[in-house]
């Protein structure tokens, strides 16, 4: 197919600079703080945080962190742990045995290969054990300020509702959204759909007449009438 006039192929379904400009100067207005809201003093805690908010909210990894931090300041700490402790430590968050078993692996690699650091690489940071692209745009983007899109369940969901893409695969949205929001945006984007999920763009029930977003977004326009 040959491009129209703005360069854009007849198959191209991107949507236009000016809608993704109107979502993200709305999302700007209405959440002008969005920001991560697990807690952390370093790269290491919020990678731990990170794994173990899998499954679980991040108020709840909130209440284990601060005594696992404490009791584990090292990746060599946990790397050492017994992981029958480990898992006890662990256990409120859910799927314990799992997350224990990552960590201890992950910690393993940093201290043996990594002088104890998280590396501040994409590329590598996938290569650990329980580390996907989710969890290392997590701790790239908040840890180190280096931009990322990080794709959870509220991201993903919110920006299918927008029409910001058409996928499902977690990869394949980050894809999408990683050409048409500005890069140095990314951290914040995510922080922002994320906010937007859990106030108004529930899974079951999106609270579409109180959306800001909604003159903008495909959902609410192919809706219109039937979820309010
Ligand atoms: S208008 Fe409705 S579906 Fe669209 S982003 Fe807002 S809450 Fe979600």
């Amino acid at each position: 197919m040959p491009p129209d006039k703005k360069g854009r192929k007849a198959t191209d379904n991107r949507p236009s600079p000016q809608k993704v400009k109107a979502i993200l100067d709305i999302l700007d207005l209405h959440y002008p703080d969005a920001r991560c809201s697990l807690q952390f003093n370093n790269p290491l805690e919020l990678l731990i945080a990170t794994i173990l908010s899998a499954q679980c909210t991040d108020v709840r990894v909130n209440q284990v962190a601060p005594v696992l931090f404490k009791k584990y300041p090292t990746a060599g700490a946990y790397a050492e742990a017994p992981i029958e402790q480990l898992e006890e430590d662990i256990r409120s968050t859910g799927f314990f045995r799992n997350k224990a078993r990552n960590i201890k692996a992950c910690c393993g690699i940093l201290h043996e290969r990594f002088g104890g650091e998280v590396p501040a690489d994409l590329d590598v940071l996938v290569t650990l054990p329980g580390i996907g692209r989710k969890t290392a745009n997590v701790v790239l983007g908040n840890a180190f300020q280096i931009p990322g899109i990080v794709v959870d369940t509220h991201v993903a969901r919110v920006s299918a509702r927008l029409g910001l893409t058409s996928h499902k695969d977690p990869d394949k949205i980050e894809q999408d959204l990683v050409t048409i929001i500005p890069k140095e945006k990314w951290t914040v984007f995510s922080h922002q759909l994320i906010q937007l999920g859990r106030d108004l763009c529930r899974a079951r029930k999106p609270m579409t007449s109180d959306c800001p977003l909604r003159k903008h977004c495909t959902y609410a326009l192919e809706h219109s009438g039937r979820d309010e």
